[in-house]
């Protein structure tokens, strides 16, 4: 067998990522299991790696003449698969997903980053017009009129470090909120990675607000988030500080152009418990003559990050809109509902999770040794497909 394939990457999965027990025990929640529980996830995970997204056509792979191919040992219907996401603990594959990061920092899939970010931000997605579940927020006209329903969740993502890993999400349904949610994912994410796994966590300007600063302390760990005027006496001291005054430097950052005004010892708000608060100002000149100017806060010190470590701190908060959000939603199916139940939908979105992470990590880091490009994503999911069916044909090459 040459080249990728599934079962490459399933061996891939369970022995130099470490998920082998994993797949074994992912939190089966069921008193009878009649299809093992390690079949039913294993067709999630890399269904969503083949871009294969409901339980119906996951059904229809298990029943079709590549099933062991697929690394799937019995067959099951799209009903096996509802029932068992249903009633699985999704503790075990948070879990799952923090030790697969954790083997990555071993592998030295980081080894040119300086420094390690988790990238906080709130989306929904699922829209459904059926009877709502617990998680279901209304979509509402400008009048008020429901028009539907979404599910709301926030992810958290390793971003900074050349390939974006999403690490959990935290579902908020309605009485909750995406900020109450981004406190509790927080704490979870870095009580599962431990304090010393990440360098800093970076977020929008809704999480520009004290409680959140505070908790991102309490994990212990300094935090890069965008100011905006929800902080207008801070905005207004930016303003009259940095205002008709050259930029502090200026760096060539691949085809654009950065100046940067850099200072920290703005006075806190009346609620944030931090001494003084540091503040860059970037003008980023694109080569078309675009030009983007944003304001940062942050809690790191002048001594312990330079201007442009900073800078690109903000501009990490990108990945998770761009390969978190975008990705998830376009390419590996976050936006379907396979089986609308509160606790089938958050096993799903992990297991995506869990597709995408040993989906990037296989081809960016393992396939991409010595001198190979690297594949797209779409490359390699085409290439699995092709690949499906013929690796018991004798090699004749
Ligand atoms: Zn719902």
């Amino acid at each position: 067998m040459k080249g990728p394939h599934v079962r490459q990457i399933q061996n891939y999965a369970c022995h130099c990522l470490g998920l082998k027990s994993y797949f074994q025990r992912p939190g089966d929640g069921r008193a009878r299991p009649r299809i093992p529980a390690r079949d039913l996830v294993w067709a999630v995970v890399i269904g969503h790696a083949l871009r294969v997204v409901s339980f119906l056509r996951l059904e229809w792979l298990a029943h079709s003449p590549v099933r062991a191919e697929l690394g799937m040992k019995s067959q099951f219907g799209d009903d096996a698969l509802a029932y068992c996401s249903e009633r699985m603990d999704p503790e075990l594959t948070r879990l799952a997903l923090a030790s697969v990061l954790h083997q990555a920092k071993r592998n030295k899939a980081f080894e040119n980053s300086r420094f390690i970010g988790l990238a906080l931000d709130g989306t929904g997605a699922g829209c459904t017009h059926k009877e709502p579940c617990r998680l279901c927020g209304p979509v509402k006209d400008p009048k008020g009129a429901v028009h539907g329903w979404l599910h709301h969740f926030v992810l958290i993502s390793v971003v900074g470090v050349g390939l974006t890993l999403p690490i959990d999400v935290e579902p908020y349904g309605p009485g909750d909120s995406e900020y109450a949610a981004a406190q509790r994912l927080l704490r979870r994410a870095v009580g599962h990675l431990g304090a010393r796994f990440a360098d800093y966590v970076v977020g929008d300007g809704e999480y520009a607000t004290a409680p959140f600063l505070h908790t991102s302390g309490e994990v212990g760990l300094p935090v890069v988030a965008r100011l905006k005027e929800n902080l207008p006496l801070l905005a207004a001291a930016v303003r009259a500080r940095f205002d008709g005054q050259p930029p502090r430097a200026v760096f060539q950052e691949g085809d654009d152009r950065v100046e940067v005004w850099d200072y920290d010892h703005f006075d806190p708000w009346e609620t944030l418990n931090w001494s003084e608060v540091r503040v860059l100002r970037y003008r980023q000149h694109k080569r078309d003559g675009t030009i983007i100017q944003a304001e940062w806060l942050t809690d790191f010190s002048l001594a312990k990050l330079g201007s442009l470590s900073f800078y690109r701190m903000a501009k990490s908060r990108w990945e998770i809109e761009n390969q978190g959000f975008n990705d998830g939603k376009n390419r590996y199916g976050m936006e379907h509902i396979c089986h609308h139940e509160p606790n089938s939908i958050l096993i799903v979105w992990l297991l995506i999770l869990l597709a995408l992470v040993i989906e990037r990590l296989y081809r960016q880091r393992y396939l991409h040794r010595g001198d190979h490009g690297i594949r797209s994503a779409m490359n390699l999911s085409d290439y699995l497909w092709l690949s499906l069916g013929t690796c018991n044909r004798p090699d004749t090459s």
